[in-house]
């Protein structure tokens, strides 16, 4: 009967273990898929070996059998730490050690209720394992990682259990083990739900990786419209301690026609790279950027002041300006310009629209200035600020206001804050 049950459970863990490595062979950034179906290889071939028991020799049976089952549990764990992004760490393998080691020991290895007492710690140990490294680090999904987190401890409280128990019964064959039905019960219904909960885990990471997509801009990584415009409540809602005003810039890549025309798509794509990488590494945690457009993007900072936001756009304009960028596979070089137009708001206030259209004009006036300029425009009128000094009243466009004034340049903060 155990032993029916047995092979029949390795048949349905080696399937699963194919079923994974399938997986993994579509896709081998997927490690987590891959440790999950050695998980299932190491259980399907020890319940075999010891369902085996009598018929193959009582080694392989006994000490390798059991071990591929405590093997099982890490690779599981494994799993579930690269799940996370975590490595593999060594203590992982502490079940099958311990039980490998204590078949050393003739106390241990030729007692059968002393070997039914080892494994069930080894087994408790290796379940608490999987309930630690699903619970610990506060990643999603929280309520379901937590719930699987209780049933692998259950499994692991039941194992301690059933251990303890054989200590006092001192079974000598597997039907003498106590609570034998009602554990095995258990362990099926542990096992079953870790499946469910494997794939659900599975599913939950492809949907943030598709609900992440939707936001990113395939090519630069950076937020795209969508995601840019979707984080801007979650800024108003958030303002840092002592910064109540939101900033809110665009920027429009200079003559970037040209650039395509003289270097090619890829010498525009890796200007694009270039200008988000220094761009998010000006803004640092102070807000976020984006791309709205094919060579336009955004920004929105909290900031105490208007200054401050000045500060910092103009500091990712001269980090573009700066910048000399390789053309790949040549010894090009490229070497861009951006305009960039801010409007500043207090945070209660801030509407998006009218922010975007006032950074719009200010962008719009930028443009007209030359070009490679910064112009802040307050709802009322635009003020030329780069270099803080002012320039040639630009000429008037047929609709928009272009005039600039100068404004007071202040500090810039380091390129790489
Ligand atoms: P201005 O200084 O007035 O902004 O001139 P401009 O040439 O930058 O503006 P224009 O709108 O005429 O040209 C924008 C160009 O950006 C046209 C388009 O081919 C290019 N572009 C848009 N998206 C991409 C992209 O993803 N990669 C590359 N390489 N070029 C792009
Ligand atoms: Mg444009
Ligand atoms: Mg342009």
């Amino acid at each position: 009967m155990l032993k029916t049950a047995l092979l029949l459970w390795a048949v349905e863990a080696a399937t699963l273990s194919v079923l994974l490595l399938a997986m993994w062979a579509n896709d081998r950034r997927q490690t987590v898929v891959l440790a999950w179906s050695l998980g299932f290889a190491a259980n399907a071939l020890g319940a075999a070996l010891v369902g085996l028991r009598g018929e193959i020799p009582d080694y392989l049976s006994i000490v390798v059998g059991n071990g591929f089952q405590a093997l099982a549990l890490s690779c599981w764990a494994a799993g579930v730490r690269h799940y996370d992004d975590r490595k593999f760490t060594v203590w992982l393998l502490t079940p099958v050690t311990i039980w490998l080691i204590g078949m050393h020991f003739p106390f241990f290895a030729s007692t059968f209720w002393m070997r039914v007492f080892l494994f069930q710690c080894i087994s408790a140990l290796g379940y608490g394992m999987i309930a630690y490294v699903l619970a610990e680090p506060k990643l999603p999904p929280r309520n379901g990682r937590l719930v699987f987190a209780c049933i692998a401890l259950v499994q692991s409280l039941l194992m301690i259990y059933t251990g303890i128990a054989c200590l006092f019964v001192r079974p000598e064959t597997f039907s003498e083990i106590p609570n034998g039905f009602f554990y095995t019960v258990i362990n099926i219904f542990c096992l079953v739900s870790g499946i469910l909960f494997g794939a659900h885990l599975l599913m939950s990471r492809t949907e943030r990786r598709l609900q992440q997509l939707i936001v990113t801009d395939p090519l630069t990584g950076v937020l795209n419209r969508r995601g840019f415009l979707e984080q801007v409540q979650a800024m108003r809602a958030r303002p840092p301690a002592g910064k109540l005003m939101l900033a809110l810039a665009v920027f429009d890549l200079d003559h970037f026609k040209r650039i395509n025309d003289r270097y090619g798509h890829k010498g525009g794509d890796a200007v694009l790279i270039a200008f988000c990488r220094s761009s998010i590494e000006c803004i640092g945690t102070r807000g976020i950027f984006g791309r709205i457009g094919g060579e336009e993007f955004a920004c929105l900072l909290h900031v105490a002041s208007p200054a401050e936001a000045v500060g910092i756009i103009e500091a990712i304009r001269l980090s573009l300006m700066r910048q000399r960028i390789g053309l790949a596979g040549t010894d090009r070089i490229i070497i861009a310009t951006v305009s960039c137009g801010v409007t500043v708001s207090s945070i209660l206030d801030a509407e998006v629209d009218d922010m975007l259209s006032n950074a719009d004009r200010a962008l719009y006036a930028a443009k007209a200035a030359g070009r490679n300029a910064t112009v802040l425009h307050d709802g009322k009128a635009s003020y030329r600020v780069s270099d803080g000094q002012p320039r040639e009243e630009p000429p008037q466009t047929s609709g928009q206001d272009t005039s600039v004034t100068s404004f007071p340049l202040p500090p810039l903060p380091p390129l790489s804050a």
